[in-house]
């Protein structure tokens, strides 16, 4: 599971600032989807081999009157009490204040790793003007800059090394088996969720199997279906009770993306009498950002006539269209139905996700594509495609070579990508080409 780190402070200190500087990386690959909702509040970073979850809890707020645990926000107390770590922020240029004083009075009780991070510190001599936030209680205060991007690697660094996570070894990638498929089941509230997967478990042809490394109390169910093997993993939003799963009232986010970042494949469950809600997109907007293969199948769709059913066919085409590459699925958990081919789709987005492009292959469709259709002459300048390769899977990543290829288009990237996806049968999984322009 990737770590979680809770930004927490007072309003204007920077936290929406580091927060960019924190998921920066993962920004510029999702920035290509038109209609996908953005949530500024939950995003993944990456230093190096490190990956984490980074949750910005917001403006604290505080209301003068009351006490810091009421003017918390519950979403505060939840993002904090998920977090790993904690980088509590406070603004180097205007001192410690009352509130900073609360918020650490709040952090210093509960017994989580926290780091004190004094931000908008650039060109400041410090020692000098960072003294007085030792009086916070939370010990050495990490001065940073934002804005600037001064401090941050060494603040992640320092995460990682409070969390002590131990280093990945040999011995772990040989447990994990690549013929499991590693599924989780995405949604708000209510849509079905723990109903679907009681109905699978509850089927004769799949069996349970024990696998090393899963615990019996964990979300975590090993089983066989067809010959092919797949674990549930750590599903938001539920809890298990004895053999059967319950939806636990409390929605998190922060789960929901932990369970979809240690999945190989994500199957987007949606609730066919309530429409594409907000929810709904951000979560599908989580999936995309993640890069895993995914499914969408719509649930209760015994619930439903036919004109919600097309006002459904056309709101999903419209707000989830950044992922019509996935296939979709009409069912009813609870009267067993289309749930079959379900399956056929997750291990097919699986295969998609992990498929190998020969460069020769790349290169001849590439090559084949062009003289189809050539991009357009932006200016003095012709885009020349020259050959293409595999740059990674799960994703898939095609790397484009050639000259002046930043002039090639949104439209013509597309119009590739589906001549890439048809030869490939690439269904259920996101494709990225990247552009290599040699000058
Ligand atoms: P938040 O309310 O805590 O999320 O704070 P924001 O990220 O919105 O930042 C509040 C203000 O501080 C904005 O005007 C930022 O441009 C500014 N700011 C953020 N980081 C820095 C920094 O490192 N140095 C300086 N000088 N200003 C910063
Ligand atoms: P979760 O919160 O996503 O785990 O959702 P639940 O599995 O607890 O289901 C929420 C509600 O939807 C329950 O009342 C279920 O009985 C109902 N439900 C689940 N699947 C279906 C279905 O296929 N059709 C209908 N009509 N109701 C369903």
């Amino acid at each position: 599971m990737k770590p979680v780190i809770a930004l927490v402070g007072r309003p204007n200190v920077g936290k929406s600032t580091l927060f960019n500087r924190l998921t920066k990386s993962r920004d510029a690959i999702v920035a290509d989807f038109a209609g996908l909702t953005r949530d500024r509040h939950y995003g993944n970073g990456r230093q190096g081999r490190h990956e984490y979850i980074v949750v910005d809890t917001g403006g604290f707020e505080p209301d003068a009157s009351a006490g810091i645990y009421r003017e918390m926000a519950k979403q505060t107390q939840q993002a904090v009490a998920e977090a790993d770590v904690v980088f509590f922020v406070v603004d180097a240029r205007a001192g410690v204040s009352a509130q900073d004083h609360d918020i650490a009075k709040y952090l210093r009780r509960l017994s989580k790793p926290c780091i004190l991070i004094a931000n908008k510190a650039e060109g400041m001599v410090e020692g000098v003007q960072l003294a007085e936030f030792y009086e916070l209680g939370l010990g050495a205060v990490v001065p940073v800059s934002a804005a600037h991007g001064q401090g941050i690697r060494g603040l992640v660094d320092a995460a990682f090394g409070l969390l002590e996570i131990p280093e990945p070894d040999e011995e772990d990638g040989a447990q994990e088996s690549p013929d499991v498929i590693k599924l989780a089941v995405a949604g708000r509230p209510n849509v079905g969720k723990s109903t679907l997967i009681n109905t699978w478990l509850g089927e004769e042809r799949l069996v349970a199997f024990d696998m090393p490394g899963t615990t019996r109390d964990a979300i975590s169910v090993p089983f066989e279906r067809n010959g092919q093997k797949f674990e549930l993993i750590d599903t938001a939003g539920l809890r298990r009770k004895g053999r059967v799963f319950e939806a636990i009232e409390k929605f998190s986010v922060v789960k929901t993306l932990q369970a979809i970042e240690s999945s190989d494949v994500v199957l987007l469950l949606l609730d066919a009498t309530q429409g594409v809600t907000d929810q709904d997109a951000h979560i599908a907007g989580y999936v995309l950002e993640s890069g895993r293969a995914v499914v969408i199948a719509v649930n209760k769709w015994d619930a439903v006539d036919d004109y919600q059913r097309q006002l459904l066919e056309r709101s999903i085409e419209s707000r989830l269209s950044f992922l019509k590459f996935a296939s979709l699925h009409f069912i009813s958990a609870k009267k067993r139905q289309g749930l079959g081919p379900l399956w056929a789709s997750i291990v097919q987005a699986y295969k998609a996700a992990n498929c190998k492009m020969p460069t020769p292959v790349l290169t001849r469709l590439l090559l084949e594509a062009v003289q189809f259709q050539s991009p357009q002459r932006a200016g003095m300048f012709r885009p020349k495609l020259r050959y293409a390769h595999q740059g990674g899977m799960n994703p898939p990543v095609i790397v484009i070579h050639g000259n002046s290829l930043e002039h090639v288009t949104a439209a013509y990237k597309r119009f590739l990508e589906g001549r890439f996806r048809k030869e490939f049968d690439l269904v259920g999984t996101p494709l990225r080409i990247e552009m290599k322009t040699s000058h």
